[in-house]
Protein backbone atom coordinates (compact mmCIF):
# COMPACT_ATOMS: atom_id res chain seq x y z
CA UNK A 1 0.00 0.00 0.00
CA UNK A 2 0.95 3.42 -0.83
CA UNK A 3 0.10 6.62 1.00
CA UNK A 4 0.53 9.90 0.25
CA UNK A 5 -1.16 13.16 1.44
CA UNK A 6 -2.61 16.07 -0.70
CA UNK A 7 -1.66 19.45 -0.18
CA UNK A 8 -4.09 22.13 -0.73
CA UNK A 9 -2.13 25.86 -0.10
CA UNK A 10 0.03 23.87 2.53
CA UNK A 11 -2.56 22.18 4.12
CA UNK A 12 -3.13 18.22 4.21
CA UNK A 13 -6.79 18.73 2.19
CA UNK A 14 -6.60 14.53 1.08
CA UNK A 15 -5.35 11.46 0.66
CA UNK A 16 -3.71 9.32 -2.21
CA UNK A 17 -3.92 5.91 -1.64
CA UNK A 18 -2.40 3.28 -3.64
CA UNK A 19 -3.27 -0.65 -3.27
CA UNK A 20 -1.73 -3.08 -5.04
CA UNK A 21 -3.09 -6.75 -5.68
CA UNK A 22 0.70 -8.74 -5.87
CA UNK A 23 -0.88 -11.80 -4.99
CA UNK A 24 -0.51 -13.06 -8.90
CA UNK A 25 3.25 -11.84 -8.36
CA UNK A 26 4.17 -13.59 -5.24
CA UNK A 27 2.72 -17.32 -6.76
CA UNK A 28 4.96 -16.07 -9.87
CA UNK A 29 7.78 -16.04 -7.88
CA UNK A 30 7.14 -18.75 -5.60
CA UNK A 31 6.69 -21.42 -8.57
CA UNK A 32 9.86 -19.95 -9.83
CA UNK A 33 11.67 -20.94 -6.53
CA UNK A 34 10.17 -24.11 -6.33
CA UNK A 35 11.66 -24.51 -9.57
CA UNK A 36 14.84 -23.96 -9.16
CA UNK A 37 14.86 -26.37 -5.93
CA UNK A 38 13.14 -28.86 -8.15
CA UNK A 39 15.60 -28.51 -10.99
CA UNK A 40 18.63 -28.92 -9.09
CA UNK A 41 17.50 -31.86 -7.52
CA UNK A 42 16.25 -33.95 -10.56
CA UNK A 43 19.57 -32.84 -11.80
CA UNK A 44 21.55 -34.22 -9.04
CA UNK A 45 19.57 -37.23 -8.68
CA UNK A 46 21.38 -38.95 -12.12
CA UNK A 47 24.53 -36.99 -11.50
CA UNK A 48 25.26 -38.87 -7.98
CA UNK A 49 24.21 -41.98 -10.02
CA UNK A 50 27.10 -41.06 -13.16
CA UNK A 51 29.94 -40.27 -9.74
CA UNK A 52 29.24 -43.11 -8.00
CA UNK A 53 29.63 -45.58 -11.10
CA UNK A 54 32.74 -43.71 -12.07
CA UNK A 55 34.25 -43.80 -8.75
CA UNK A 56 33.68 -47.48 -8.84
CA UNK A 57 35.21 -48.07 -12.02
CA UNK A 58 38.30 -45.69 -11.08
CA UNK A 59 38.86 -47.54 -7.28
CA UNK A 60 39.18 -50.80 -9.49
CA UNK A 61 35.95 -52.51 -8.70
CA UNK A 62 35.17 -53.01 -11.72
CA UNK A 63 37.77 -56.05 -12.50
CA UNK A 64 36.48 -57.65 -15.94
CA UNK A 65 35.57 -56.08 -18.85
CA UNK A 66 31.85 -57.03 -18.18
CA UNK A 67 31.92 -55.59 -14.81
CA UNK A 68 33.23 -52.37 -16.76
CA UNK A 69 30.39 -52.71 -19.50
CA UNK A 70 27.80 -52.79 -16.66
CA UNK A 71 29.21 -49.10 -15.19
CA UNK A 72 29.55 -48.36 -18.57
CA UNK A 73 25.90 -48.66 -19.65
CA UNK A 74 24.72 -47.50 -16.03
CA UNK A 75 26.34 -44.31 -16.52
CA UNK A 76 24.85 -43.74 -20.33
CA UNK A 77 21.41 -44.78 -18.87
CA UNK A 78 21.72 -41.82 -16.22
CA UNK A 79 23.58 -39.26 -19.05
CA UNK A 80 20.48 -40.01 -20.93
CA UNK A 81 18.11 -38.91 -18.62
CA UNK A 82 20.14 -35.70 -17.89
CA UNK A 83 20.15 -34.95 -21.28
CA UNK A 84 15.93 -35.88 -21.83
CA UNK A 85 15.50 -33.41 -18.32
CA UNK A 86 17.82 -30.59 -20.14
CA UNK A 87 16.14 -30.98 -23.45
CA UNK A 88 12.42 -30.58 -21.49
CA UNK A 89 13.37 -28.19 -19.24
CA UNK A 90 14.39 -25.65 -22.30
CA UNK A 91 11.31 -26.64 -24.37
CA UNK A 92 9.35 -25.65 -21.41
CA UNK A 93 11.19 -22.29 -20.95
CA UNK A 94 11.14 -21.32 -24.50
CA UNK A 95 7.17 -21.83 -24.51
CA UNK A 96 6.80 -20.02 -21.57
CA UNK A 97 8.82 -17.44 -23.05
CA UNK A 98 8.21 -16.97 -26.80
CA UNK A 99 5.42 -15.09 -28.64
CA UNK A 100 3.29 -17.91 -30.33
CA UNK A 101 1.17 -15.52 -32.30
CA UNK A 102 4.39 -14.57 -34.15
CA UNK A 103 4.41 -17.58 -35.93
CA UNK A 104 0.74 -18.63 -36.17
CA UNK A 105 -0.63 -20.82 -39.02
CA UNK A 106 -3.53 -23.00 -40.32
CA UNK A 107 -2.68 -26.28 -38.67
CA UNK A 108 -5.00 -29.30 -39.01
CA UNK A 109 -4.68 -31.29 -36.46
CA UNK A 110 -6.39 -34.38 -37.70
CA UNK A 111 -3.54 -34.42 -40.29
CA UNK A 112 -0.77 -33.82 -37.68
CA UNK A 113 -2.03 -36.88 -35.12
CA UNK A 114 -1.77 -38.84 -38.60
CA UNK A 115 1.53 -37.80 -39.02
CA UNK A 116 2.98 -38.43 -35.35
CA UNK A 117 0.58 -41.53 -35.00
CA UNK A 118 3.25 -42.81 -38.02
CA UNK A 119 6.07 -41.72 -35.57
CA UNK A 120 4.84 -43.64 -32.98
CA UNK A 121 3.62 -46.85 -34.81
CA UNK A 122 6.81 -48.55 -33.50
CA UNK A 123 6.75 -47.86 -30.06
CA UNK A 124 3.52 -48.92 -29.53
CA UNK A 125 4.13 -51.74 -31.57
CA UNK A 126 7.06 -52.76 -29.11
CA UNK A 127 4.23 -52.40 -26.36
CA UNK A 128 1.63 -54.01 -28.20
CA UNK A 129 -0.83 -51.26 -28.37
CA UNK A 130 -2.80 -50.62 -30.95
CA UNK A 131 -3.10 -47.14 -31.77
CA UNK A 132 -6.31 -45.39 -33.95
CA UNK A 133 -7.08 -42.01 -35.19
CA UNK A 134 -10.84 -40.97 -35.97
CA UNK A 135 -12.86 -37.65 -36.13
CA UNK A 136 -12.59 -35.20 -39.07
CA UNK A 137 -9.96 -32.67 -40.21
CA UNK A 138 -10.12 -29.43 -38.31
CA UNK A 139 -8.28 -26.57 -39.05
CA UNK A 140 -7.20 -23.82 -36.91
CA UNK A 141 -4.48 -20.76 -36.21
CA UNK A 142 -2.00 -22.11 -34.26
CA UNK A 143 1.72 -22.54 -33.61
CA UNK A 144 2.52 -26.04 -35.83
CA UNK A 145 5.47 -26.98 -33.57
CA UNK A 146 3.87 -26.77 -30.31
CA UNK A 147 0.65 -28.19 -31.83
CA UNK A 148 3.05 -31.14 -32.15
CA UNK A 149 4.50 -31.22 -29.07
CA UNK A 150 1.41 -31.30 -27.67
CA UNK A 151 0.06 -33.89 -29.23
CA UNK A 152 2.85 -36.27 -29.36
CA UNK A 153 2.89 -35.94 -25.39
CA UNK A 154 -0.48 -36.94 -25.14
CA UNK A 155 -0.14 -39.96 -27.20
CA UNK A 156 3.18 -40.79 -26.01
CA UNK A 157 1.61 -40.88 -22.45
CA UNK A 158 -1.07 -43.24 -23.66
CA UNK A 159 1.48 -45.75 -24.79
CA UNK A 160 3.68 -45.33 -22.25
CA UNK A 161 1.03 -45.92 -19.34
CA UNK A 162 -0.42 -48.52 -21.04
CA UNK A 163 -1.08 -52.05 -20.58
CA UNK A 164 0.19 -54.52 -23.26
CA UNK A 165 -2.83 -55.31 -26.05
CA UNK A 166 -3.93 -51.82 -25.02
CA UNK A 167 -5.52 -49.04 -27.29
CA UNK A 168 -5.03 -45.66 -27.76
CA UNK A 169 -7.64 -43.74 -29.35
CA UNK A 170 -7.06 -40.10 -30.80
CA UNK A 171 -9.94 -38.40 -31.93
CA UNK A 172 -10.66 -34.81 -33.46
CA UNK A 173 -13.07 -32.33 -34.47
CA UNK A 174 -14.79 -28.93 -34.72
CA UNK A 175 -16.96 -28.19 -31.15
CA UNK A 176 -18.83 -24.81 -30.93
CA UNK A 177 -16.13 -23.07 -32.59
CA UNK A 178 -13.13 -25.15 -30.95
CA UNK A 179 -10.75 -27.47 -32.02
CA UNK A 180 -11.25 -30.90 -30.22
CA UNK A 181 -8.66 -33.21 -29.58
CA UNK A 182 -9.26 -36.39 -27.06
CA UNK A 183 -6.82 -38.50 -26.37
CA UNK A 184 -8.02 -41.85 -25.00
CA UNK A 185 -6.22 -44.59 -23.53
CA UNK A 186 -7.11 -48.45 -21.82
CA UNK A 187 -4.05 -47.60 -19.18
CA UNK A 188 -3.58 -47.81 -16.02
CA UNK A 189 -5.56 -44.87 -15.11
CA UNK A 190 -4.65 -41.98 -12.27
CA UNK A 191 -5.70 -42.34 -9.50
CA UNK A 192 -8.17 -39.85 -8.04
CA UNK A 193 -6.20 -37.79 -5.80
CA UNK A 194 -3.01 -37.42 -8.24
CA UNK A 195 -5.64 -35.92 -11.00
CA UNK A 196 -5.21 -32.18 -9.75
CA UNK A 197 -1.66 -32.26 -10.00
CA UNK A 198 -0.17 -34.21 -12.71
CA UNK A 199 -0.41 -30.99 -14.79
CA UNK A 200 2.29 -29.61 -12.07
CA UNK A 201 6.16 -29.30 -13.54
CA UNK A 202 8.09 -32.83 -11.94
CA UNK A 203 4.91 -34.07 -10.71
CA UNK A 204 4.98 -37.74 -11.38
CA UNK A 205 2.17 -40.67 -10.00
CA UNK A 206 4.73 -43.23 -9.57
CA UNK A 207 8.23 -41.92 -9.93
CA UNK A 208 10.44 -45.61 -10.81
CA UNK A 209 7.46 -45.87 -13.47
CA UNK A 210 7.84 -42.77 -15.28
CA UNK A 211 11.74 -42.93 -15.39
CA UNK A 212 11.38 -46.66 -16.25
CA UNK A 213 9.93 -45.30 -19.63
CA UNK A 214 12.39 -42.52 -19.60
CA UNK A 215 10.06 -39.97 -18.46
CA UNK A 216 10.86 -36.57 -16.89
CA UNK A 217 7.74 -35.34 -15.25
CA UNK A 218 7.56 -32.42 -17.58
CA UNK A 219 5.54 -33.60 -20.80
CA UNK A 220 1.69 -32.50 -19.06
CA UNK A 221 2.85 -28.86 -18.09
CA UNK A 222 4.27 -28.74 -21.24
CA UNK A 223 1.14 -29.62 -23.03
CA UNK A 224 -0.72 -27.24 -19.94
CA UNK A 225 1.33 -24.45 -21.24
CA UNK A 226 0.79 -24.56 -24.78
CA UNK A 227 -2.60 -25.10 -24.74
CA UNK A 228 -2.55 -21.95 -22.35
CA UNK A 229 -0.41 -20.28 -24.99
CA UNK A 230 -3.77 -20.68 -27.49
CA UNK A 231 -6.81 -19.57 -25.15
CA UNK A 232 -7.67 -23.29 -24.74
CA UNK A 233 -8.29 -25.35 -22.01
CA UNK A 234 -7.72 -28.75 -21.03
CA UNK A 235 -10.00 -31.77 -19.22
CA UNK A 236 -8.96 -35.16 -17.52
CA UNK A 237 -11.14 -37.79 -17.13
CA UNK A 238 -9.72 -40.80 -15.51
CA UNK A 239 -9.93 -44.32 -13.32
CA UNK A 240 -7.30 -46.03 -12.17
CA UNK A 241 -6.84 -49.77 -13.75
CA UNK A 242 -9.42 -48.61 -16.66
CA UNK A 243 -7.77 -45.85 -18.85
CA UNK A 244 -7.36 -41.90 -19.29
CA UNK A 245 -8.95 -39.46 -21.71
CA UNK A 246 -7.77 -35.78 -21.71
CA UNK A 247 -9.65 -33.45 -23.94
CA UNK A 248 -8.28 -30.41 -25.24
CA UNK A 249 -10.29 -27.79 -26.97
CA UNK A 250 -8.68 -24.95 -29.23
CA UNK A 251 -10.57 -21.72 -30.13
CA UNK A 252 -9.88 -22.09 -33.93
CA UNK A 253 -9.29 -18.01 -34.20
CA UNK A 254 -8.03 -16.87 -31.06
CA UNK A 255 -8.22 -13.47 -29.73
CA UNK A 256 -5.34 -11.16 -30.62
CA UNK A 257 -3.57 -9.39 -27.35
CA UNK A 258 -4.32 -5.89 -27.67
CA UNK A 259 -1.09 -4.32 -29.08
P1 LIG B 1 6.28 -38.08 -17.50
O1 LIG B 1 7.49 -37.56 -18.19
O2 LIG B 1 6.56 -38.67 -16.14
O3 LIG B 1 5.42 -38.96 -18.35
P2 LIG B 1 4.11 -36.10 -17.64
O4 LIG B 1 4.11 -34.68 -17.17
O5 LIG B 1 3.87 -36.35 -19.08
O6 LIG B 1 5.46 -36.73 -17.13
O7 LIG B 1 3.00 -36.85 -16.80
C1 LIG B 1 2.97 -36.72 -15.38
C2 LIG B 1 2.49 -38.00 -14.73
O8 LIG B 1 1.09 -38.19 -15.01
C3 LIG B 1 3.17 -39.27 -15.23
O9 LIG B 1 4.38 -39.52 -14.55
C4 LIG B 1 2.12 -40.33 -14.97
O10 LIG B 1 2.21 -40.74 -13.62
C5 LIG B 1 0.80 -39.58 -15.15
N1 LIG B 1 0.21 -39.78 -16.50
C6 LIG B 1 0.28 -38.95 -17.57
N2 LIG B 1 -0.43 -39.42 -18.62
C7 LIG B 1 -0.98 -40.59 -18.21
C8 LIG B 1 -1.84 -41.57 -18.83
N3 LIG B 1 -2.28 -41.44 -20.07
N4 LIG B 1 -2.20 -42.64 -18.08
C9 LIG B 1 -1.77 -42.80 -16.78
N5 LIG B 1 -0.96 -41.90 -16.16
C10 LIG B 1 -0.57 -40.82 -16.84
Amino acid sequence: MFVSPVYTEGKITGAILFILDVTEQAKAELIRREFSANVSHELKTPLTSINGFAEMIEGGMAKDPTDVRKFASLIHREAQRLISLIDDILRLSRIEEADPQASFEPVNLHALAGEILGSLAHIAADKTVVIELTGTDVVLSANRRMMDELIYNLVDNAVKYNKSGGKVSIKTGLFEGCAVLTVSDTGIGIPREHQSRIFERFYRVDKSRSKESGGTGLGLSIVKHIVERHQGSITLESASDAGTAITVRLPIKIQRDPA
